[in-house]
């Protein structure tokens, strides 16, 4: 049997577009039957790149998330259409039938994660397929993944043991982008950008930064450690959204110094000073 999934190792990339490029070339202007419709030239993308802009001056970071359809067990979709216009391949890939589907807009409304797109010229609902029209004549990949220069889509069969995807899907370090959706997605992301605390810490008493010393973050049930580095900056990154946090600075010679945060947002806490 063979059942497609994406792993999208969000370590890996690189937000150089290659992946959203390569699908508006593949289905721009191009009809492919029975698989999908063409898009239209402009104003449609299957494959999205969201980027955000995390922290504040001066640690701020951009994190890239691909997005695309899920391909879900649980397909929404599917649910919102009538006379079977959106259905699931035996092979897991989701497909909105361009013909059945026309004139059904209420398919859009249907996918909560918001990937499918409303053609006005040809009234029909539309989204990623997986390039099922070239897996089905023998390609062994989808063309955004084949462009990916870093690796960071991953793709293959799930129910085959041996492949990357299944033996990476079996290491419990794959997660969906909104479990709450409670879909089953088979598009499943490695590493999403969750939350941070960083800080920069001072000697008060000779105004230099404290490299090498322990820095600790306690919270969520669990402990934290790392050390600052030559500028006397620390980071945690990784951490749960909206909870909170204790971070502790100790130096030897110095006063112990404590400070709480929320990760409503990532957080720069600024300069903290040690003081004898
Ligand atoms: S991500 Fe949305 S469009 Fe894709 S299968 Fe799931 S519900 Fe349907
Ligand atoms: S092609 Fe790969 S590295 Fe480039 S934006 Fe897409 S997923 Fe990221």
């Amino acid at each position: 049997m063979t059942r497609y999934g994406m792993i999208i190792d969000i370590t890996k990339c690189t937000g150089c577009y290659n992946c959203f490029l390569t699908c508006r070339d593949e289905f721009a202007g191009n009809d492919n039957g029975n698989y999908a419709a063409a898009q239209p030239m402009s104003g449609m993308n299957w494959m999205k790149l969201i980027e955000r802009e995390r922290g504040q001056y001066p640690k701020v970071k951009v994190s890239y998330t691909p997005v695309t359809c899920m391909h879900c067990e649980n397909a929404g979709c599917i649910k919102a259409a009538q006379n079977n216009a959106v259905y699931r391949r035996p092979d897991g890939i989701v497909i909105i039938d361009p013909v059945k589907a026309k004139g059904q807009k209420q398919i859009v409304s249907g996918c909560p994660y918001r990937v499918i797109e409303w053609n006005e010229e040809k009234q029909v609902a539309q989204k990623c397929i997986l390039c099922a029209h070239l897996l089905d004549k023998g390609e062994k990949v989808p063309r955004c993944v084949e462009s990916c220069p870093t690796g960071a889509l991953i793709f293959g069969n799930l129910d085959d043991p041996k492949s990357e995807i299944a033996k990476l899907m079996a290491s419990n370090t794959t997660e969906a982008l909104h479990p709450e959706f409670g879909l089953k997605e088979k598009v499943r992301y490695i590493s999403l950008a969750k939350k941070f605390i960083a800080g920069t810490v001072i000697y008060g008493d000779i105004d230099e930064v404290a490299g090498n010393i322990t820095v600790s973050l306690s919270g969520d049930g669990q402990t934290r450690l790392t050390r600052t580095n030559g500028f006397g900056d620390f980071e945690f990154e990784g951490l749960a959204d909206n909870a909170d946090y204790t971070v502790m600075i100790e130096a030897s010679g110095y006063k112990a110094k404590s400070v709480k945060a929320k990760t409503l947002k990532d957080t720069y806490l600024g300069e903290i000073v040690l003081k004898k």
